[in-house]
């Protein structure tokens, strides 16, 4: 029998605020530990917390990204536990009553634009990070500076198939999160965690399997890898006839292997109850009518209207979607020109190169996108040769001078004319008599040495098509 697995994730998100998620402490990354603490933050007796209002934007900008409800009433939970890591000896989340539900994430899977992936979200609810603990050769710590960092949990449903298409999943809502400024994501500095819940079943059925969560990955590629480790490890398992049970594994990122860590009899109960202290939240139509303005043309979206409107390939509308700033200046280059694929090539070769050369930042450039646009202009109206357009290029991006003006200083028009060609086309033929003999007894390649020799002789200013005509008039004659 075939199996096949089941994947639902549930990431952990720390939000891009200035301040934690109920006090004034600053969320920053780095510090000595317990510097940015206060009462509210270390849960000290007596203290009330004040919600972040940019924390509460922030979880409904990303309900709207994902394509979520925004429910009109949601309100805060009390999930307790005992752990050093949560001083208050709980931490505050949504439990039952989230801001954001029934949503989806739509991604390409494997890079391939036919056709796009859908996972559905569950919900995308806000809580609290906590401390974090370090353990020395003797004895712990905790440092609080992470504790109420405010943390949006984003639980998918049982959607993905595979372990790439976790690992794609997760790095497009990455590219969303990133993009609308919701978060770092910077996995090195713990901003983005995930806990991955598989199964297996067999293909063509639909009871889901017993879930096992997966936890301690550090990096999206970690995902990936559990994954590969576990889903055969379920799939073996259940083919020798075992039964599994729901349980909670940890993947150990040294030997690449998941072990045991609870099962199920041994969960935890959190005894959740609605916080008593934070009033629920029920935005107005017009609080996420304002929070709806801050929604960006996501990354896939982009990449799929570049390639829509100005007939780019997907490699191009990639190239520009990533990097930002050059698929602006190319929408400034080419909106409205006929040949965009030749403005895109620029940007994504020259213009990058450059940039890159000279260590500038696009801001800073001074070649402007119209300067790109009439330089191509040049180029396809037959002006200039590709070659000399090289050159152009660069005077224009050093010089922030006009591609016409270089052209012109520098005399470096395409020469069509006839007269000046064909005394050119005289002085290669005289001057390399083999080869005009071999073209004459039939060896046709001959041909593209002459013509490569008068370009040379024209400093690249001979348009090739009248040339290859003339020599090859004159060597028929
Ligand atoms: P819990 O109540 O234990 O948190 P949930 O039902 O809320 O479990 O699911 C948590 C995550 O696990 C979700 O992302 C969900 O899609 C996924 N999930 C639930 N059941 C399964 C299963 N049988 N196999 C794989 N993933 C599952
Ligand atoms: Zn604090
Ligand atoms: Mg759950």
């Amino acid at each position: 029998m075939d199996y096949e697995a089941v994947i639902g994730l549930e990431t952990h998100v720390q939000l891009k605020t200035l301040s934690k998620m109920w006090c004034g402490c600053p969320n920053v990354f780095g510090s000595d530990p317990n510097t940015n603490v206060c009462p509210v933050c270390l849960g000290l007796p007596g203290v009330l917390p004040v919600a972040n209002e940019e924390a509460m934007r922030l979880t409904v900008l990303t309900g709207l990204l994902l394509n979520c409800e925004i429910p009109a009433y949601a309100k805060f939970d009390r999930k307790n536990y005992f752990y050093p890591d949560s001083a208050k000896n709980y931490q505050v989340t949504q439990y039952d009553r989230p801001s954001t539900q029934n949503g989806w994430l739509d991604f390409e899977f494997g890079g391939a634009p036919d056709g796009l992936t859908r996972v559905r979200i569950t919900r995308a609810h806000l809580e609290e990070d906590v401390g974090k603990s370090t353990h020395f050769d003797r004895h712990s710590g905790v440092d609080f500076n992470r504790a109420g960092v405010p943390l949006l949990e984003i639980v998918s449903e049982p959607d993905l198939t595979s372990s790439g298409m976790a690992y794609d999943y997760l790095n497009a809502l990455k590219d969303v999160l990133m993009r609308a400024g919701v978060s770092d994501c910077d996995m090195e500095k713990g901003m983005v965690r995930c806990d991955v819940n598989v199964s297996v079943r067999p293909v063509g059925t639909t009871p889901l399997g017993a879930k096992i969560e997966i936890k301690n990955m550090n990096s999206f590629s970690g995902v990936r890898r559990a994954l590969d480790y576990e889903i055969p490890r379920q799939i073996e398992a259940v083919r020798r006839g075992e039964k599994l049970r729901q349980e909670t594994r940890r993947w150990d990122d040294e030997t690449g292997i998941t072990e045991p860590m609870r099962s199920k009899e041994d969960a935890h109960d959190y005894r959740y109850f609605p916080e008593p202290d934070l009033m629920p939240f029920e935005p107005t139509a017009a609080w996420i009518g304002e929070v709806r303005t801050r929604v960006p043309e996501l990354p896939l979206q982009r990449k799929l209207r570049l390639m829509r409107d100005f007939n780019l390939p997907a490699g191009d509308a990639q190239v520009l979607t990533d990097h930002l700033e050059l698929g602006r200046f190319f929408e400034a280059a080419a909106t409205g020109y006929k040949n965009p694929k030749a403005i895109a090539n620029w940007v994504i070769n020259a213009l990058a190169a450059r940039l890159a050369e000279t260590h500038t930042e696009i801001a800073a450039a001074r070649i402007t996108p119209a300067a790109v646009r009439e330089l191509v202009e040049l180029v396809d109206s037959g002006r200039i040769s590709g070659k000399i357009a090289q050159e152009v290029f660069i005077a224009v991006f050093d010089q922030g001078v006009s591609p016409t003006s270089v052209v012109e200083s520098r005399g470096l028009a395409q020469v069509s004319d006839t007269g000046t060609i064909e005394t050119l086309a005289d002085q290669v033929i005289a001057a390399h008599p083999g080869p005009a003999a071999d073209f004459r007894a039939g060896k046709v390649a001959a041909l593209n040495f002459l013509k490569g020799q008068l370009m040379k002789l024209s400093k690249g200013q001979a348009n090739p098509a009248v040339a290859g005509e003339v020599l090859e008039r004159k060597l028929r004659a």
